[in-house]
Protein backbone atom coordinates (compact mmCIF):
# COMPACT_ATOMS: atom_id res chain seq x y z
CA UNK A 1 0.00 0.00 0.00
CA UNK A 2 1.57 3.30 -0.89
CA UNK A 3 0.30 6.85 0.39
CA UNK A 4 -0.37 7.74 -2.79
CA UNK A 5 -4.13 7.85 -4.31
CA UNK A 6 -5.05 4.23 -5.84
CA UNK A 7 -5.89 4.68 -9.78
CA UNK A 8 -7.75 8.15 -10.32
CA UNK A 9 -9.86 8.24 -7.17
CA UNK A 10 -9.21 9.69 -4.13
CA UNK A 11 -7.86 7.53 -1.47
CA UNK A 12 -10.36 6.69 1.41
CA UNK A 13 -9.24 5.98 4.69
CA UNK A 14 -12.14 5.08 7.07
CA UNK A 15 -12.11 3.38 10.50
CA UNK A 16 -12.91 4.37 14.23
CA UNK A 17 -11.11 7.63 15.86
CA UNK A 18 -10.22 5.52 18.86
CA UNK A 19 -10.05 1.13 18.96
CA UNK A 20 -11.97 0.23 22.19
CA UNK A 21 -12.90 -3.57 22.01
CA UNK A 22 -11.46 -6.32 19.92
CA UNK A 23 -15.24 -6.75 18.58
CA UNK A 24 -16.07 -3.00 17.70
CA UNK A 25 -12.71 -2.89 15.76
CA UNK A 26 -13.80 -6.25 13.78
CA UNK A 27 -17.35 -4.81 12.81
CA UNK A 28 -16.28 -1.61 12.14
CA UNK A 29 -13.85 -2.80 9.61
CA UNK A 30 -15.79 -5.65 8.01
CA UNK A 31 -18.79 -3.44 7.42
CA UNK A 32 -16.65 -0.91 5.91
CA UNK A 33 -14.70 -3.43 3.94
CA UNK A 34 -17.95 -4.76 2.40
CA UNK A 35 -18.60 -1.70 0.40
CA UNK A 36 -15.32 -1.87 -1.30
CA UNK A 37 -15.02 1.85 -1.24
CA UNK A 38 -12.43 1.96 1.70
CA UNK A 39 -8.80 1.35 0.43
CA UNK A 40 -7.41 1.38 4.19
CA UNK A 41 -8.75 1.33 8.10
CA UNK A 42 -7.63 3.60 10.70
CA UNK A 43 -8.27 3.29 14.55
CA UNK A 44 -6.44 5.44 17.42
CA UNK A 45 -4.23 3.32 19.81
CA UNK A 46 -2.77 5.72 22.08
CA UNK A 47 -5.27 9.05 22.45
CA UNK A 48 -3.51 12.06 22.50
CA UNK A 49 -6.50 13.96 24.63
CA UNK A 50 -6.85 16.97 25.77
CA UNK A 51 -7.93 16.37 29.21
CA UNK A 52 -5.96 14.02 31.38
CA UNK A 53 -9.22 12.53 32.59
CA UNK A 54 -10.99 11.04 29.03
CA UNK A 55 -10.51 7.62 27.21
CA UNK A 56 -6.54 7.89 26.06
CA UNK A 57 -6.64 4.68 24.22
CA UNK A 58 -6.47 0.97 25.08
CA UNK A 59 -2.37 1.25 24.28
CA UNK A 60 -0.33 -1.62 22.68
CA UNK A 61 -3.21 -4.51 23.65
CA UNK A 62 -5.32 -2.96 20.35
CA UNK A 63 -2.80 -3.28 18.30
CA UNK A 64 -3.76 -6.79 16.97
CA UNK A 65 -7.03 -5.97 17.33
CA UNK A 66 -6.59 -3.79 14.10
CA UNK A 67 -3.77 -5.47 12.40
CA UNK A 68 -6.35 -9.43 12.26
CA UNK A 69 -9.31 -7.19 11.57
CA UNK A 70 -7.61 -5.89 8.65
CA UNK A 71 -5.77 -9.03 7.34
CA UNK A 72 -9.44 -10.53 7.33
CA UNK A 73 -10.81 -7.65 5.49
CA UNK A 74 -7.73 -7.58 2.93
CA UNK A 75 -7.21 -3.68 3.89
CA UNK A 76 -4.09 -2.11 5.25
CA UNK A 77 -4.10 -0.43 8.41
CA UNK A 78 -2.94 2.72 10.27
CA UNK A 79 -2.57 3.74 13.60
CA UNK A 80 -1.13 7.17 14.83
CA UNK A 81 2.24 7.16 16.96
CA UNK A 82 3.65 9.94 18.90
CA UNK A 83 7.07 8.49 20.33
CA UNK A 84 9.42 6.18 19.05
CA UNK A 85 8.06 3.41 21.63
CA UNK A 86 4.53 3.50 19.51
CA UNK A 87 6.83 3.68 15.82
CA UNK A 88 8.04 0.18 17.21
CA UNK A 89 5.16 -1.68 18.64
CA UNK A 90 2.96 -0.84 15.57
CA UNK A 91 4.86 -1.99 13.21
CA UNK A 92 6.62 -4.90 15.08
CA UNK A 93 2.84 -5.60 15.13
CA UNK A 94 2.27 -5.36 11.30
CA UNK A 95 0.36 -2.50 10.80
CA UNK A 96 1.31 -1.20 7.64
CA UNK A 97 0.86 2.85 7.61
CA UNK A 98 1.29 5.64 10.42
CA UNK A 99 0.17 8.79 11.19
CA UNK A 100 1.18 11.80 12.92
CA UNK A 101 -0.96 14.03 14.91
CA UNK A 102 -1.59 17.48 14.89
CA UNK A 103 -0.59 17.93 18.70
CA UNK A 104 3.00 16.00 17.91
CA UNK A 105 3.78 17.63 14.09
CA UNK A 106 3.40 20.72 16.22
CA UNK A 107 6.60 19.38 18.25
CA UNK A 108 9.91 19.42 16.58
CA UNK A 109 11.22 17.28 19.17
CA UNK A 110 8.66 14.58 18.61
CA UNK A 111 8.81 14.51 15.19
CA UNK A 112 12.54 14.17 15.08
CA UNK A 113 12.06 11.49 17.11
CA UNK A 114 9.59 9.30 15.27
CA UNK A 115 11.63 10.54 12.11
CA UNK A 116 15.13 8.59 14.04
CA UNK A 117 12.88 5.61 14.93
CA UNK A 118 12.18 4.93 11.05
CA UNK A 119 15.48 5.25 9.67
CA UNK A 120 15.49 2.18 7.53
CA UNK A 121 11.69 1.47 7.46
CA UNK A 122 10.00 2.70 4.29
CA UNK A 123 6.82 2.76 5.58
CA UNK A 124 4.30 5.42 4.08
CA UNK A 125 3.79 8.32 7.13
CA UNK A 126 0.85 10.68 6.89
CA UNK A 127 1.48 14.53 8.76
CA UNK A 128 -1.79 15.84 10.00
CA UNK A 129 -0.79 19.84 10.01
CA UNK A 130 0.16 21.24 13.46
CA UNK A 131 -2.58 22.39 15.42
CA UNK A 132 -2.67 26.09 14.82
CA UNK A 133 -1.29 27.39 11.08
CA UNK A 134 1.59 27.44 10.81
CA UNK A 135 3.19 25.93 7.57
CA UNK A 136 6.42 25.84 8.43
CA UNK A 137 6.05 23.06 11.28
CA UNK A 138 3.77 20.83 9.02
CA UNK A 139 6.71 20.91 6.20
CA UNK A 140 9.60 20.71 8.77
CA UNK A 141 8.06 17.83 10.06
CA UNK A 142 7.95 16.24 6.31
CA UNK A 143 10.95 17.04 5.77
CA UNK A 144 12.57 15.18 9.16
CA UNK A 145 10.82 12.32 7.51
CA UNK A 146 12.56 12.92 4.33
CA UNK A 147 15.84 13.48 5.63
CA UNK A 148 15.55 9.82 7.01
CA UNK A 149 14.49 8.41 3.82
CA UNK A 150 10.91 7.88 4.28
CA UNK A 151 9.50 7.63 0.39
CA UNK A 152 6.15 7.55 0.72
CA UNK A 153 4.80 10.72 2.67
CA UNK A 154 1.30 12.11 2.70
CA UNK A 155 -0.15 15.07 4.19
CA UNK A 156 -3.69 15.08 6.29
CA UNK A 157 -5.36 18.62 6.04
CA UNK A 158 -7.52 18.35 9.63
CA UNK A 159 -7.68 22.19 10.47
CA UNK A 160 -6.89 24.82 12.94
CA UNK A 161 -7.48 25.23 16.42
CA UNK A 162 -9.81 28.76 16.43
CA UNK A 163 -10.52 30.28 19.77
CA UNK A 164 -14.35 30.38 18.32
CA UNK A 165 -15.48 28.68 15.22
CA UNK A 166 -18.40 28.09 13.95
CA UNK A 167 -20.13 25.65 12.84
CA UNK A 168 -16.84 23.71 12.73
CA UNK A 169 -14.66 22.72 15.68
CA UNK A 170 -11.65 23.18 13.56
CA UNK A 171 -11.05 26.35 11.17
CA UNK A 172 -10.66 24.32 7.57
CA UNK A 173 -8.28 27.22 6.58
CA UNK A 174 -8.32 26.55 3.01
CA UNK A 175 -5.69 28.38 2.19
CA UNK A 176 -3.05 26.49 4.13
CA UNK A 177 -3.48 22.95 2.46
CA UNK A 178 -3.44 25.32 -1.19
CA UNK A 179 -0.20 26.85 -0.07
CA UNK A 180 1.24 23.13 0.89
CA UNK A 181 0.28 22.24 -2.72
CA UNK A 182 2.08 25.07 -3.92
CA UNK A 183 5.22 24.24 -2.28
CA UNK A 184 5.11 20.73 -2.70
CA UNK A 185 3.53 19.99 -5.90
CA UNK A 186 3.81 15.83 -6.10
CA UNK A 187 2.56 15.58 -2.16
CA UNK A 188 -0.64 14.09 -1.68
CA UNK A 189 -2.79 16.15 0.91
CA UNK A 190 -5.48 14.31 1.92
CA UNK A 191 -8.14 16.03 4.38
CA UNK A 192 -9.55 14.49 7.36
CA UNK A 193 -13.09 16.33 7.48
CA UNK A 194 -13.96 14.34 11.00
CA UNK A 195 -11.97 16.75 12.86
CA UNK A 196 -12.54 19.83 10.53
CA UNK A 197 -16.53 19.24 10.95
CA UNK A 198 -16.42 18.36 14.71
CA UNK A 199 -20.32 17.28 14.44
CA UNK A 200 -21.26 14.72 11.60
CA UNK A 201 -24.10 16.46 10.27
CA UNK A 202 -21.23 18.79 8.14
CA UNK A 203 -19.33 15.83 7.49
CA UNK A 204 -20.26 15.72 3.83
CA UNK A 205 -20.22 19.26 2.83
CA UNK A 206 -16.75 19.58 4.16
CA UNK A 207 -15.58 16.90 2.03
CA UNK A 208 -17.30 18.01 -0.84
CA UNK A 209 -15.21 21.26 -0.53
CA UNK A 210 -11.97 18.67 -0.20
CA UNK A 211 -12.61 17.03 -3.15
CA UNK A 212 -13.39 20.22 -4.92
CA UNK A 213 -9.74 22.04 -3.94
CA UNK A 214 -8.41 19.02 -5.46
CA UNK A 215 -7.13 17.48 -2.34
CA UNK A 216 -6.19 13.83 -2.98
CA UNK A 217 -8.08 11.67 -0.36
CA UNK A 218 -10.30 11.51 2.54
CA UNK A 219 -9.70 10.22 6.23
CA UNK A 220 -13.76 9.86 8.09
CA UNK A 221 -14.17 8.03 11.24
CA UNK A 222 -16.55 5.71 11.56
CA UNK A 223 -17.92 3.96 14.68
CA UNK A 224 -20.87 0.91 15.15
CA UNK A 225 -22.60 3.55 17.41
CA UNK A 226 -20.87 6.53 17.56
CA UNK A 227 -23.18 7.59 20.53
CA UNK A 228 -21.54 5.58 22.74
CA UNK A 229 -18.12 5.88 21.32
CA UNK A 230 -15.41 6.47 23.81
CA UNK A 231 -13.64 9.76 22.04
CA UNK A 232 -15.26 12.36 19.25
CA UNK A 233 -18.45 10.67 19.42
CA UNK A 234 -20.23 13.25 17.92
CA UNK A 235 -18.39 13.51 14.69
CA UNK A 236 -17.67 9.85 14.32
CA UNK A 237 -20.25 7.71 11.27
CA UNK A 238 -21.83 4.52 11.22
CA UNK A 239 -19.76 2.81 8.27
CA UNK A 240 -23.00 2.95 6.73
CA UNK A 241 -23.29 6.73 6.61
CA UNK A 242 -19.92 6.97 5.40
CA UNK A 243 -20.42 4.77 1.90
CA UNK A 244 -24.06 6.57 1.87
CA UNK A 245 -21.63 9.78 2.04
CA UNK A 246 -19.02 8.87 -0.31
CA UNK A 247 -21.52 7.80 -2.64
CA UNK A 248 -22.95 11.02 -2.98
CA UNK A 249 -19.72 12.69 -3.11
CA UNK A 250 -19.21 14.56 -6.77
CA UNK A 251 -15.57 13.77 -8.19
CA UNK A 252 -15.09 17.44 -10.42
CA UNK A 253 -12.32 16.79 -12.80
CA UNK A 254 -9.62 19.52 -13.25
CA UNK A 255 -10.23 19.53 -17.27
CA UNK A 256 -12.88 21.39 -18.89
CA UNK A 257 -15.56 18.61 -20.68
CA UNK A 258 -15.22 20.62 -24.00
CA UNK A 259 -14.46 23.59 -25.84
CA UNK A 260 -17.32 25.41 -24.84
CA UNK A 261 -16.64 25.24 -21.59
CA UNK A 262 -12.75 26.40 -21.77
CA UNK A 263 -13.83 29.43 -23.79
CA UNK A 264 -16.82 30.19 -21.34
CA UNK A 265 -13.94 30.47 -18.47
CA UNK A 266 -11.53 31.91 -20.54
CA UNK A 267 -14.11 34.86 -21.09
CA UNK A 268 -14.97 34.68 -16.82
CA UNK A 269 -11.69 35.02 -16.04
CA UNK A 270 -10.48 37.58 -18.09
CA UNK A 271 -12.91 39.54 -16.42
CA UNK A 272 -11.96 38.60 -12.94
CA UNK A 273 -8.32 39.61 -13.84
CA UNK A 274 -9.60 43.05 -14.69
CA UNK A 275 -11.31 43.43 -11.59
CA UNK A 276 -8.29 42.26 -9.42
CA UNK A 277 -6.20 44.25 -11.04
CA UNK A 278 -8.86 47.18 -9.93
CA UNK A 279 -8.87 45.94 -6.76
CA UNK A 280 -4.95 46.26 -6.58
CA UNK A 281 -4.63 49.92 -8.14
CA UNK A 282 -7.41 50.85 -5.39
CA UNK A 283 -5.29 49.50 -2.40
CA UNK A 284 -2.53 51.27 -3.72
CA UNK A 285 -4.84 54.57 -3.45
CA UNK A 286 -6.01 54.06 0.07
CA UNK A 287 -1.85 52.87 0.85
CA UNK A 288 -1.25 56.37 -0.47
CA UNK A 289 -4.45 58.21 1.23
CA UNK A 290 -3.18 56.10 4.83
CA UNK A 291 0.02 57.83 4.04
CA UNK A 292 -1.37 61.30 4.01
CA UNK A 293 -3.36 60.58 7.00
CA UNK A 294 0.01 59.31 9.25
CA UNK A 295 1.76 62.02 8.18
CA UNK A 296 -0.56 64.30 9.31
CA UNK A 297 -1.08 62.41 12.74
CA UNK A 298 2.67 62.32 13.37
CA UNK A 299 2.81 65.89 12.57
CA UNK A 300 -0.20 66.95 15.06
CA UNK A 301 0.78 63.85 17.80
CA UNK A 302 -2.35 62.01 17.10
CA UNK A 303 -2.28 58.29 18.10
CA UNK A 304 -1.86 55.90 15.27
CA UNK A 305 -5.71 53.82 16.35
CA UNK A 306 -8.49 55.79 17.18
CA UNK A 307 -11.30 52.78 17.72
CA UNK A 308 -13.97 54.63 17.72
CA UNK A 309 -13.43 55.68 14.29
CA UNK A 310 -12.17 51.69 13.64
CA UNK A 311 -15.12 50.59 15.25
CA UNK A 312 -17.27 52.80 12.75
CA UNK A 313 -15.34 51.37 9.74
CA UNK A 314 -16.17 48.03 10.26
CA UNK A 315 -19.63 48.79 11.16
CA UNK A 316 -20.46 50.39 8.12
CA UNK A 317 -18.62 48.47 5.43
CA UNK A 318 -20.53 45.69 7.54
CA UNK A 319 -23.63 47.27 6.74
CA UNK A 320 -22.75 47.82 3.35
CA UNK A 321 -21.89 44.41 2.49
CA UNK A 322 -24.84 42.87 3.48
CA UNK A 323 -26.79 45.47 1.82
CA UNK A 324 -24.86 44.19 -1.36
CA UNK A 325 -25.60 40.98 -0.07
CA UNK A 326 -21.69 39.47 0.46
CA UNK A 327 -21.07 37.85 3.53
CA UNK A 328 -20.33 40.60 6.71
CA UNK A 329 -17.98 37.84 8.24
CA UNK A 330 -16.03 37.85 5.24
CA UNK A 331 -15.55 41.60 4.36
CA UNK A 332 -15.10 41.90 8.03
CA UNK A 333 -11.79 39.52 7.72
CA UNK A 334 -10.70 41.51 4.53
CA UNK A 335 -11.07 45.01 6.58
CA UNK A 336 -8.88 43.56 9.63
CA UNK A 337 -6.07 43.09 7.44
CA UNK A 338 -6.53 46.42 5.16
CA UNK A 339 -6.54 48.05 8.85
CA UNK A 340 -3.31 45.97 9.98
CA UNK A 341 -1.60 46.86 6.91
CA UNK A 342 -2.70 50.23 7.35
CA UNK A 343 -1.62 50.39 11.16
CA UNK A 344 1.55 48.75 10.40
CA UNK A 345 2.50 51.35 7.41
CA UNK A 346 1.88 53.99 9.86
CA UNK A 347 3.79 52.77 12.35
CA UNK A 348 6.68 52.72 10.45
CA UNK A 349 6.16 55.96 9.81
CA UNK A 350 6.15 57.16 12.94
CA UNK A 351 10.05 55.40 13.39
CA UNK A 352 11.45 56.04 9.60
CA UNK A 353 9.08 57.90 7.23
CA UNK A 354 11.25 57.11 4.64
CA UNK A 355 11.57 53.93 4.61
CA UNK A 356 7.65 53.06 5.88
CA UNK A 357 6.11 50.19 4.31
CA UNK A 358 9.28 48.59 3.82
CA UNK A 359 9.73 50.66 0.30
CA UNK A 360 10.04 54.20 0.21
CA UNK A 361 6.93 56.11 0.23
CA UNK A 362 5.31 56.56 -3.27
CA UNK A 363 6.90 60.11 -4.63
CA UNK A 364 4.75 62.61 -4.13
CA UNK A 365 4.43 61.86 -0.70
CA UNK A 366 8.44 61.80 -0.64
CA UNK A 367 8.61 64.78 -2.20
CA UNK A 368 6.45 66.67 -0.15
CA UNK A 369 8.33 64.91 2.98
CA UNK A 370 11.57 66.14 1.35
CA UNK A 371 9.89 69.89 1.48
CA UNK A 372 8.91 69.67 4.98
CA UNK A 373 11.98 68.45 5.91
CA UNK A 374 13.87 71.66 4.18
CA UNK A 375 11.34 73.96 5.39
C1 LIG B 1 -7.45 11.40 15.36
O1 LIG B 1 -7.25 11.25 14.15
O2 LIG B 1 -8.19 10.69 16.01
C2 LIG B 1 -6.81 12.54 16.04
C3 LIG B 1 -6.52 12.56 17.32
O3 LIG B 1 -6.62 13.54 15.19
P1 LIG B 1 -5.92 14.98 15.33
O4 LIG B 1 -4.46 14.74 15.54
O5 LIG B 1 -6.24 15.55 14.00
O6 LIG B 1 -6.60 15.72 16.45
MN1 LIG C 1 -10.77 11.45 16.61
Amino acid sequence: MSANPPGDGPLIISGPCSAETEEQVFRTVHQLAASGKVHAIRAGIWKPRTRPDSFEGIGAPALSWLRRAGQDAGLPTMTEVANALHVEQALNSGIDMLWIGARTTVNPFFVQEIADALKGVDVPVFVKNPIHPEIGLWMGAIERLENVGVSQIAAIHRGFYAHKINPFRNDPKWEVSIELRSLCPDLPIICDPSHISGKRNYIYEVAQTALDLQLDGLMIESHINPDKALSDSEQQLLPVDVISILDKLVIRGEECPNYETVQRLEQLRLIIDEIDHQLVQVIAKRRDLVEQIGQVKKDNNVAILQFQRWFSILKDRASMAEQMGIDSKFVNELFQLIHKFSIDLQQQMMVNPIEANGVALNTENKQLFDKKKDL
